[in-house]
């Protein structure tokens, strides 16, 4: 049984390895040239990230806002509902201050943009999360917006893109945030019974409610290559079922090989990819099949 021992480490004196000088001041090199990678952990040259902010070694997809990620695939953008207050209606303390403080940093009303979205001639409806606004959780108005576009993505017959960056519920709101994956999935069905198309891509993190319900209801599901993809955390599962989990759990790749997630797309090639499946199924089809008959292939 010598193979399972448990293994041996030595203890270090914290004073041998703490310098008395912080890390940073000690770098000589210039603040926000080298961007270190969450996911690799390797240096990545910020000028090399490209506008995409792409992890040169492993693929790896900067969180990014949601107008940033619009400006990367869209070729016209019309917003929608950037009217609705966000309320604070069990009275939390502090919440209304920290809506105004996330609002302020953001440039967002809320942690979802919505609105109809061209990709490279294919009208849609798009749903971007922003997970820096209070962690992209589910705030009753983030539900309202992603509920009333499945609605007009339903009346005006176009399929919808959902982008997930979320740490899932908006605990400030409680019952009222858990209730909107009710909401939205009820519209996500009514979109799907309409025979629409729905395609999720799930960024990193996409976490909590959003993962239990409309991140996981499209009919294809795309995400960002080694993406936090889960419901619960880590420790909580391993707490509850008692066994370590794999390393790669909750990464999209993992996901991949379980069948959660239909492909892996690279944010520079998402943008091509989308246009794509839309216009498989859209208008696109005829003009396809069209292009088949030509060519004859
Ligand atoms: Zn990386």
């Amino acid at each position: 049984m010598g193979l399972f021992k448990k293994r041996r480490y030595i203890k270090i004196n914290p004073s041998h390895v703490t310098p008395e000088v912080p890390v940073e001041k000690k770098t000589i090199v210039p603040d926000g040239m080298w961007e270190k990678c969450p996911s690799c952990h390797a240096a990545i040259y910020t000028k090399q990230m490209g506008q995409e902010k792409i992890c040169t070694a492993c693929g790896y997809g900067f969180r990014i806002g949601a107008l940033e990620r619009l400006t990367l695939i869209a070729d016209a953008f019309e917003v929608w509902d950037t009217d609705l207050e966000t309320q604070d209606p069990l009275g939390y303390p502090g919440y209304q201050e920290k809506v105004a403080k996330n609002k302020e940093m953001t440039g967002l009303d809320e942690a979802v943009v919505t609105g109809k979205i061209k990709i490279q001639n294919q009208e849609c409806v798009v749903g971007i999360m922003d997970s820096r606004f209070i962690m992209g959780s589910m705030s009753a108005v983030v539900g309202e917006k992603i509920t009333r576009a499945f609605e007009k993505a339903t009346e005006l017959k176009l399929p919808v893109v959902m982008f997930t960056a979320s740490g899932g519920a908006r605990m400030q709101e409680g019952i009222m945030s858990l209730m909107q994956m009710a909401k939205i999935s009820g519209a996500v069905k009514v979109h799907s019974d309409a025979g629409l198309l729905y395609i999720t891509v799930l960024t990193d993190p996409t976490t909590g409610g959003v993962t239990a319900s409309f991140g996981m209801q499209g009919d294809i599901i795309l995400a960002e290559p080694q993406s936090m993809i889960g419901f619960a955390g880590r420790r909580v599962i391993e707490q509850t079922i008692r066994q370590e989990l794999p390393k790669d759990f909750q990464k999209a790749e993992f996901l991949l090989d379980h069948g959660f997630v239909d492909a892996i797309v690279p944010r520079n090639e998402l943008k091509a990819t989308l246009a794509q499946l839309l216009a498989y199924h859209n208008q696109g089809k005829r003009e396809v099949s069209h292009e088949t008959k030509k060519t004859g292939k």
